[in-house]
């Protein structure tokens, strides 16, 4: 879960973008850049939080703790894209949008990348990439485990 460099696909890395980041996100954005997936965790529910944010979702409590997650996940849902994106996603169709659920629980919304689309399913173990967005911070996104 350490490598950075940008996997491609068949026409190469997907379009990173530049991420918002915010005091709230920035502790996940700065590990992402280190090819680590860091989440808040709650200290007293023991919620891990996904999306990033302060303030546990479920005891609303603040007292969240950064740990790093394992990087595994499995596929919980999945669609292929084949047509309707803006012209710099085109060249890189099919695109497999995906939840992911990690195995810490949450469930996130991400791509797909380096695996034939057909292969997809769900269940599919599947580890985290990072994809340098050039501005500091990376994407994270998850290829099938052993690719
Ligand atoms: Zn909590």
């Amino acid at each position: 879960m350490t490598d950075t460099t940008p996997t491609t696909d068949g026409a190469g890395p997907l379009p990173t973008g530049e991420p918002w980041v915010t005091h709230e996100t920035k502790p996940y954005w700065d590990a992402t850049a280190e090819g680590r997936l860091d989440l808040p965790c709650c200290t007293v529910c023991d919620l891990v939080i996904w999306y990033p944010r302060a303030i546990c979702p479920d005891c609303h409590t603040s007292e969240v703790e950064w740990r790093t997650m394992s990087g595994r996940g499995t596929v919980h849902s999945f669609t292929i894209t084949r047509a309707g994106v803006s012209r710099k996603w085109r060249e890189h169709l099919p695109i497999v949008v995906a939840y992911v659920q990690l195995e810490e629980g949450p469930i996130v919304l991400t791509n797909i990348v380096d695996v034939d689309p057909a292969t997809v399913a769900i269940d599919m173990a599947v580890t985290a990439v990072f994809h340098d967005t050039g501005h500091g911070n990376a994407i994270l996104r998850f290829t099938a485990t052993g690719s």
